[in-house]
């Protein structure tokens, strides 16, 4: 059996149940499996504490499947597969709710592996080379777990690089006629573009943020910062908003974003679309003097690791400063981050910063998280990604 050893002392992490191995902490590896075989993972004293899978090219060079000794194979994965949908059954109002996430990587204990559920269509993401090994039995496992026939892959993100595997798109299993796909989330319509969109097509992380902010949103004049296809913006209309601004920097989600206006039935009259840099866009607005009941900050990662949280906090006060700025008394600021980089504590800190320079005693009154489909393994605190304030306005 292949296996991977251990410098001294470097087994603490995997005793406290955490699932990887980097580099640096490699002894030797014996029998070299190729990138994704399975091996044994063994202390310097040769105490068995893991098995795992190699990842030759990747700083991160195992990671575990299992803290015992059962054997990698397809009963293995299919016992995974089906515990991880098992878990979400109860999760959902299925009357309101078709989409979701199914698999959510090392915090359902499947290193690298992402499965979305677009109404009857599966969404894969394989991020790493031990999911990647085995992507022919995951497929087929998905497919017989869920019931379903359709499977498309978006394994097309950065982090595939960095385990040296190139991108892949396009269908794995049965027949996609159309990317477009009609979902339902909370009793609302979203197209979703799971061949273009972003991750797999849609921000699932963030639906019970939209259905809470949709009951904060009635009669108020809102401004959605970094909208993307309209997932917050259709939440307010549907929560009674006067009115929403939209911004974002690409005119696709825009146009997406429109069209799921149209789909829930919101006249154009109520909503403006606006193509901008929301760092320009928020300037010129307080420039002219303009004022919000609501303003939604919900920006890209600005740092994936801790060590880009400088540079990422400017970006967030500075957004959230104009903001603060922006809104009238009694007007509420609903701010998110979902760079890793930056834990829940700092993001408090940085908004604490920017109300305070802006001159706004604001209080928060909700903390917003990751839905519960995109779990947090305990053991693996790397998983818990997004966080966000509710703030009202004196
Ligand atoms: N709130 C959305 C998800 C937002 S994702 C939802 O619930 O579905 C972040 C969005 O920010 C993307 O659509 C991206 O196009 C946009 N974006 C990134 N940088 C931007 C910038 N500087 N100005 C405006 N939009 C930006």
């Amino acid at each position: 059996m292949p296996a991977l050893i251990l410098k001294p002392g470097r087994e603490k992490s995997l005793l406290r149940r955490h699932p990887w191995i980097f580099s640096g902490a490699v002894q030797q590896v014996d029998e070299e499996p190729g990138p994704g075989g399975t091996l044994d993972i063994i202390s310097a004293n040769g105490d068995f504490l893991a098995r795992g899978f190699y990842s030759p090219h990747s700083q991160i060079r195992a990671r575990v499947w299992t803290f015992d000794d059962k054997t990698i194979d397809r009963d293995f994965f299919r016992s995974r597969i089906r515990s991880s949908i098992a878990a979400r059954n109860s999760l959902l109002d299925a009357g309101q709710t078709d989409s979701l996430r199914l698999i959510h990587a090392e915090s359902d204990y499947l290193p690298g592996l992402i499965v979305d559920r677009y109404a009857d269509i599966l969404v894969v993401q394989y991020l790493t080379a031990g999911v990647e090994f085995w992507r022919e039995t995951l497929a087929e496992l998905l497919l017989e777990e869920t019931g379903l026939n359709k499977l498309y892959e978006r394994s097309d993100a950065d982090v595939r690089e960095l385990e040296g595997l190139s991108p892949r798109v396009g269908v794995l299993r049965g027949t996609i006629s159309d990317p477009r796909i009609d979902i339902q989330e909370h009793g609302l319509k979203f197209l979703v573009n799971i061949a273009t969109g972003h991750k797999t097509g849609f921000y699932l992380d963030q639906r019970n943020n939209r259905q809470r902010v949709r009951e904060m949103a009635y009669g108020r004049e809102v401004l959605d910062c970094f909208s993307y296809t309209g997932g917050f913006t259709v939440n307010v209309l549907a929560g009674g908003a006067k009115s929403v601004l939209a911004v974002d920097s690409s005119s696709d989600a825009l146009s997406l974003a429109r069209e799921n206006a149209a789909l829930n039935g919101f006249s154009a009259d109520q909503t403006e679309f606006l193509e901008g840099d929301v760092f320009q866009v928020l300037r010129k607005l307080r420039d002219a003097a303009r004022s919000f009941d609501m303003v939604i900050l919900d920006p890209p990662k600005f740092a994936s690791t801790a060590s880009q949280a400088e540079k990422a906090a400017r970006g967030y006060k500075d957004i959230n400063l104009l903001a603060f700025k922006l809104l009238r008394p009694q007007g509420i600021l609903v701010t998110c981050s979902c760079s890793g980089g930056v834990d829940a504590a700092l993001f408090q800190k940085i908004v604490a910063g920017a109300a305070l320079d802006a001159g706004a005693d604001a209080q928060i009154v909700e903390h917003l998280a990751q839905a519960a489909d995109h779990p947090v393994a305990l053991t693996f605190p790397e998983g818990m990604y997004l966080k966000g304030l509710v703030c009202r306005m004196p």
